[in-house]
């Protein structure tokens, strides 16, 4: 029998325990040629007496170069570095990529959105500089260099021609933030020049929220600096039926990290309802990144496979509550693997 790969699986917390056993089932029904490292992080790992983000895991990660990772809780206020902003810088996974699709199966307002959310991944607001002046007063610092600023724009460019996409649109603030925003476009606009193949433009981010709201099917590629690829991933996962249905994909030059935009979504925790979709997305993402990176075809094969079978759940009516469905978490991983 043909080696598997051994990815570094993390389960998380919150709904991420359910929503990653539920993954995890499918991906073995589907022959998917995966063994997996579990490591903890989150809440769980504190629980465990660790850091929230154990050296361990993220040694795991770059031993691996690959992790599947549920949603992790970071405590707030109790002076902890966020796990997902740990896990991105230390291990330099700089562009954060997440497809938002309409569904078939999945009735929303609209029914042809493809966009893909390029998000620079390890600077911005989420640099972790703040400072209390005096009493009274704080600055949280935003970090743009040029570095990081091309980088993501390179990321996107090279990813629009690599899959026959054909328009980057950049959502912006630089009308206010002339420094920080003003060199992310300048540094988009000088990538773009090796790119004329691309048609690329940029908004405002505010009238960009507006616009896509408006009509999203006149979007192609988004890209942004940190934190509005935070807000905007939210935005347009409500565009094609909520968190239960976006992946995303965390990537640097040594390892990267699969993902679903959503968090540990705790009012719904240890219920079986929460949707396994967008991290069972975020899987056939990784098996596809696979494919590209290592060459092995039944990582293809199997990413289809899934893909296929979900689709076709959707398409017979099997949901989750999220989708107007009535599967619990268990019941719609059940329902995909009979479709394999
Ligand atoms: P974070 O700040 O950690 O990213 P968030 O603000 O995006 O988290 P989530 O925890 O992702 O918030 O979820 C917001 C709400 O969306 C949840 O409370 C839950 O009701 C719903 N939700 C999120 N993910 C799912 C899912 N997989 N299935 C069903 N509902 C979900």
């Amino acid at each position: 029998m043909a080696e598997k790969h051994t990815i570094v699986l993390i389960p998380g917390d919150g709904i991420g325990l359910e929503v990653s056993q539920a993954v995890v089932a499918v991906l073995n029904a589907a022959d998917a040629p995966l063994t997996y490292e579990e490591r903890h992080a989150g809440l769980i790992a504190l629980d465990d007496g660790h850091d929230v983000l154990p050296a361990g895991t993220l040694d795991a990660v770059r031993r691996h170069k690959l992790a599947l990772k549920g949603p992790c809780t970071t405590p707030v206020g109790k002076g902890f570095t966020s796990v997902n902003v740990q896990l991105r810088q230390k291990l330099n996974l700089h562009a954060a990529i997440r497809p938002v699709r309409s569904l078939a199966g999945v009735p929303t307002r609209y029914q042809d959105v493809d966009l893909v959310i390029f998000r620079e991944n390890t600077e911005g607001l989420y640099s972790g500089i703040e400072n209390e002046i005096t009493p009274g007063v704080v600055t949280s610092l935003k970090v743009a260099t040029e570095a990081a600023c091309t980088r993501i724009a390179r990321a996107a460019f090279e990813y629009a021609r690599k899959r026959g996409r054909k328009k980057i649109t950049v959502f912006h603030k630089a009308n206010i933030m002339k420094q920080s925003d003003g060199l992310f476009l300048r540094c988009v606009q000088r990538v773009a020049e090796g790119f004329t193949d691309i048609v690329h433009d940029a908004l405002i981010i505010d009238a960009g929220c507006m616009r896509l709201v408006q009509d999203p099917s006149r979007f192609d590629i988004l890209l942004m600096e940190n934190f509005y690829g935070d807000v905007i991933s939210d935005l347009a996962a409500g565009l094609v039926g909520g968190l239960g249905v976006v992946p995303g994909a965390n990537v640097g030059d040594a390892a990267a990290v699969f993902e679903a935009v959503h968090g540990s979504a705790p009012d719904i925790a240890g219920k079986n309802i929460a949707n396994p979709l967008a991290l069972l997305m975020s899987a056939v993402m990784m098996l596809n990144h696979m494919h590209e990176t290592r060459g092995d075809e039944r990582c293809k094969q199997a990413a289809e496979r899934i893909k296929t079978a979900y689709n076709r759940a959707l398409g017979d009516g099997c949901k989750t509550a999220d989708l107007g469905g009535c599967l619990g978490t268990s019941q719609f991983a059940d329902a995909v693997i009979e479709r394999l």
